[in-house]
């Protein structure tokens, strides 16, 4: 087996794979390290009862013709092989206990439109909120790789609260509730949540939101057969222990089975903060620059409930619901009393054209702290309690979904439940943070964290670096491998691919 490589990628969460692949395609002589059995981090679905469940993507946006995120895949040469499907227009509705509903819908004039519509005074000011919005999810669009670059300035937004800009362009309560209502999409906090992120999340999803049917780990699959054929090194169930450094270079990667691997780069796809506890014999890297990674928050965990639905029963919707208990939409974070404030459900589809949903998923922001006494116990071996406060939580929230949608558990045949710990097996994400490192308005320095780092051969990517989420994760791979082969050279070849 090689032991000696161009690159080395630990962790083959999605942007970990995309750096693969990048550098693959470009003829280096690659290997991705997985510790779990299987590949794609959030990407994964798990099979049960011969139904693969969905863990981290439910759906994505800037997949329609000509946008962002479909361009990449045409680039990786995966996006012909994919099964996707658009949502609806009204893809998104935000709905509230008094029983009102508001939609987001496709299209940047529909989306205004329609809620002006149920808000008319408001007009203007949506219209400026909108404008704003897709200038800003503009910064990154093809024609911008085109000309040679990842990005166009769009950064400067992260100082910027996201709650303030929807305050100062629209002043009806309601209204301001129903903009700020993907927030939990973030892992949104109001005075922390920054333009930048809301402004890529609600962009990308207002111009084209789309899901993939039967399984988001088909994404990860072609991925990986793609790395495979191009020469690359694929091995799963290879946990990195420890990366050992001479001077400000790493000089090489040892495996928790004790085997060491060298390259000339490593990219790590693992929490910043892991990556940097795992360095031995580095004198770069200061103690006060580890401590800081250490301290800085995460965002809330998710706790999902997957309803396996019996087949044939339970009509697929293709669309999202945001139900929230109280207007704040703010106030997401379920508590000790274990009742979800907010909630996301989405469904799967299985196949093309089939009209009945195989998986309900529901979705609650919670804190991760819930779940700190079984944090260092291995899966398999918590306690009891954990058990049971899995239960707890799963019967309220499907009690809620239930209030919601009246019939949906009538039709539910089995139920399975994933806490932040869940998360934090399967992905290393620390605690379980949904979405990794906070990004906070009011510390936009110390939000961004670059893909170089003071070692010469250590590089980062992945959720933890800018934004999150299939498409964030995506450009962040990108600028990450630019700093190997050049921004322009890369950008020209993704916009003209
Ligand atoms: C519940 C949930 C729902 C979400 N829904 C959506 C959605 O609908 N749409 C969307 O766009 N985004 C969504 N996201 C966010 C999105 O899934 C993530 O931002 C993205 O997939 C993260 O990719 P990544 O490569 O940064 O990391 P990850 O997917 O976390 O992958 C990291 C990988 O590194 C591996 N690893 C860690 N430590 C080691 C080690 N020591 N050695 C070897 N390997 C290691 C892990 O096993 C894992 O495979 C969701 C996230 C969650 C948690």
């Amino acid at each position: 087996m090689k032991t000696d490589f161009d690159a080395i990628v630990i962790g083959s969460g999605l942007g970990g794979l995309e750096c693969g692949l990048i550098l693959a395609k470009e003829g280096w002589n690659v290997c991705v390290l997985e510790q779990d059995m299987s590949y794609g981090g959030c990407f994964q679905s798990f099979l049960r009862k011969g139904r693969y469940i969905d863990t981290g993507i439910h759906f994505v946006g800037s997949m329609g013709e000509g946008q962002i995120l479909r361009q990449y895949f045409r680039y990786f040469g995966i996006f012909d092989r994919l099964s996707v499907i658009q949502l609806d227009q009204d893809f998104d509705s935000i709905c509230f206990k008094t029983g009102k509903v508001y939609f987001y819908r496709h299209g940047y004039e529909d989306f205004v439109n329609s809620l002006a519509d149920e808000f008319p005074s408001e007009k203007i000011g949506l219209q400026r909120y909108a404008d704003k919005i897709k200038a800003i999810g503009d910064t990154i669009g093809v024609e911008v790789h085109e000309s040679g670059r990842l990005s166009s300035g769009g950064l400067d937004y992260l100082g910027i609260s996201a709650w303030d800009f929807i305050c100062e362009c629209v002043s009806d309560p309601l209204l301001r509730n129903v903009l700020a209502g993907i927030n939990p999409l973030y892992g949104g906090k109001k005075d922390a949540a920054n333009l930048y992120h809301h402004a890529m999340i609600a962009h990308s999803n207002i111009e084209g939101c789309y899901r993939f049917v039967g399984g988001t780990r088909q994404v990860a699959d072609l991925l990986v057969d793609s790395i495979n054929s191009m020469g690359g090194t694929m091995r799963n169930r290879c946990k990195v222990a420890r990366l050992m450094a001479d001077g400000d270079k790493i000089r090489c990667i040892e495996t928790m089975d004790g085997e060491r691997l060298t390259a000339r780069y490593y990219i790590s796809d693992m929490h910043p903060a892991v990556t940097f506890n795992m360095l031995e014999g580095v004198s770069v890297v200061k103690k006060a620059y580890r401590t800081r990674l250490n301290v800085m928050p995460d965002t809330y965990g998710l706790f999902s409930v997957y309803l396996l639905m019996r087949p044939g029963q339970f009509f697929y919707r293709n669309k999202n619901y945001y139900f929230y208990v109280k207007e704040d939409v703010w106030d997401t974070v379920m508590e000790s009393d274990l009742r979800a404030k907010a909630m996301m459900l989405s469904m799967q589809l299985g196949g093309i054209g089939q009209r009945y949903t195989d998986v309900v998923t529901l979705m609650s922001p919670v804190s991760t702290s819930l779940f700190s006494p079984w944090l260092d116990i291995p899966r398999g071996k918590r306690s009891e309690a954990y058990g049971s406060l899995k239960s707890q939580i799963e019967q309220n929230m499907m009690l809620e979904a239930e209030s919601c949608f009246p019939g949906l558990l009538r039709n539910v045949e089995t139920v399975y439940s994933a806490s932040p710990l869940t998360y934090k097996d399967y992905t290393g994400t620390p605690a379980g943070s949904a979405y990794g490192l906070l990004k906070d308005c009011r510390r936009p320095l110390m939000s961004l964290i670059p893909a170089r780092t003071k070692l010469s051969n250590l590089l980062l990517t992945g959720q933890n670096l800018n934004v999150h989420g299939a498409l964030g994760v995506t450009l962040t791979a990108a600028t990450t491998c630019s700093e190997l082969i050049g921004m322009e050279y890369l950008a020209k070849k993704i916009g003209r691919a």
